[in-house]
């Protein structure tokens, strides 16, 4: 991705027909979460558009820092990003991405001398268990545990 430099939609969708096939053949886990940041509206609305971009960065950086090297990152959207994990239940996906909210709760972004703090709701969703264990279906399943999150107040995880 040009501006984050983490994977992109295009990558992580290969990457995600080819480790759905894998993990339906050998039976492992795999799992999706979905991260939408809080209110990024108002980051551009109130600071500018490139404030918005130095947060999409930071964050980008934030979560990476977070993440193992099999794991697979990418930015999905303009505020998206989404994270694959090999071999991980659900229990652990969700403890992974609490752990993520909490560190880019405590690790605001700057621009220009000026400190942003963002926050971010996150849905999670395990291939095994969806009745449609196509890439769709599972990123349909998170989204709606992202959807969840939001409604039930951001800043949350929705596993
Ligand atoms: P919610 O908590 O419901 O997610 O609120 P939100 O404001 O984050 O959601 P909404 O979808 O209304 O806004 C997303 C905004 O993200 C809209 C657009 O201006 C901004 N955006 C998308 N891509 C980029 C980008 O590359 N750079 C910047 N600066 N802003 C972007
Ligand atoms: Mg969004
Ligand atoms: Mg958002």
């Amino acid at each position: 991705d040009a501006l984050t430099g983490v994977y992109n939609r295009r990558h992580f969708d290969d990457r995600l027909a080819a480790e759905i096939a894998f993990a339906l053949r050998h039976k492992t886990d795999l799992s999706l979460t979905l991260i939408d940041v809080d209110f990024f509206k108002k980051v551009n609305d109130e600071y500018g558009h490139p404030a918005g971009d130095d947060v999409l960065k930071h964050l980008a950086a934030t979560v990476q820092g977070q993440l193992r090297t099999e794991d697979i990152f990418a930015r999905v959207g303009g505020e998206e990003f989404a994270i694959m994990l090999r071999g991980i239940p659900l229990d652990g996906t969700a403890r992974l991405a609490e752990r993520l909210r909490k560190t880019v709760e405590a690790s605001p972004a700057t621009h220009q001398h000026r400190v942003l703090p963002i926050t971010i709701s996150q849905g999670c969703a395990l291939l095994a268990t969806q009745e449609d264990r196509s890439p769709k279906g599972l990123f349909a399943a998170a989204d709606r545990c992202l959807y969840e999150a939001k409604r039930t107040g951001r800043n949350r995880v929705v596993a």
